[in-house]
């Protein structure tokens, strides 16, 4: 039900914290995260429960930090709160991980199919479809971004999407259908938040992005497109109230 992506050159650990912190109120039942790190490992935690849950779990098995992660607060729609319903969700062996806001409506026949294909699903998640359709993508693609935009173009439903994989540290993707989703613009750091809330404390520009597009954010750059790949220009904005 919260979304917050970070790529810049801090520990992003503490900005997706506070930033789903500050997304609370909308309402959730688990919360998740996945951090690359300098080495380019990705790691993620996921528990049902408050924030705080997870807050307590990382303080006592703490994660490798690293300048590139997503965060998510869910709230359930397809498999119960439990541990292993949280996102994120993986792909490609372990090297992706993917979050979700939103229902994938035609879940269940990508399931199948990929079921047919020998993969493994460890949730009941409709979430769970995408993460392995991007990381299949991905391995024919060697792009997050093109992989994520191969995907989308099957999903229907609303959805909210940001990857992450291993092999792209300093990257993360985000898509959008039914489902907002915001960049936050730093110095040196860049952010995606489904809503402004999630970065308000960094940042105060932000660029919206419209329905079915893609946005690809490093450190340095920020780039949307629409889901054919045509590239679109970001209106910047200003958060104007107080925060
Ligand atoms: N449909 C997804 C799930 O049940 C995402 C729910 C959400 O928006 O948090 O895991």
């Amino acid at each position: 039900c919260g979304i917050v992506g970070y790529v810049g050159d801090r520990g992003s650990l503490d900005v997706l914290l506070g930033g789903l912190g500050r997304l609370e109120y909308r309402g959730y039942d688990s919360a998740g995260v996945a951090v690359i790190d300098a080495e380019g490992d990705l790691s993620t935690r996921k528990r049902a429960g408050r924030l705080s849950v997870l807050a307590d779990d990382l303080i006592a098995h703490p994660l490798a930090d690293g300048a590139t992660g997503i965060g998510h607060t869910r709230w359930a729609t397809h498999g119960g709160p439990t541990d292993g319903n949280a996102h994120p969700h993986l792909g490609d062996d372990g090297k992706l991980a993917l979050i979700h806001n939103g229902i994938i409506e035609n879940f269940a026949e990508l399931k199948a199919e990929l079921l047919a294909q020998g993969d493994d699903f460890t949730s009941e998640t409709d979430t769970e479809v995408a993460a392995l359709l991007v990381g299949r993508a991905y391995r024919e693609t060697g792009d997050l971004t093109e992989a994520l935009r191969r995907v989308v173009a099957r999903l229907e439903g609303a959805f909210t999407l940001l990857a992450v994989h291993r092999e792209q540290p300093g990257v993360v993707v985000g898509a959008r259908r039914n489902s907002p989703l915001v960049i936050g613009l730093g110095d040196g750091e860049n952010f995606l938040g489904s809503d402004v809330a999630a970065f308000v404390e960094h940042t105060r520009r932000f660029v919206a992005i419209g329905q079915d597009q893609i946005v690809t954010i490093r450190p340095d750059a920020v780039e949307i497109t629409d889901f054919d790949g045509n590239a679109v220009e970001g209106e910047e904005s200003e958060v104007s109230w107080d925060a």
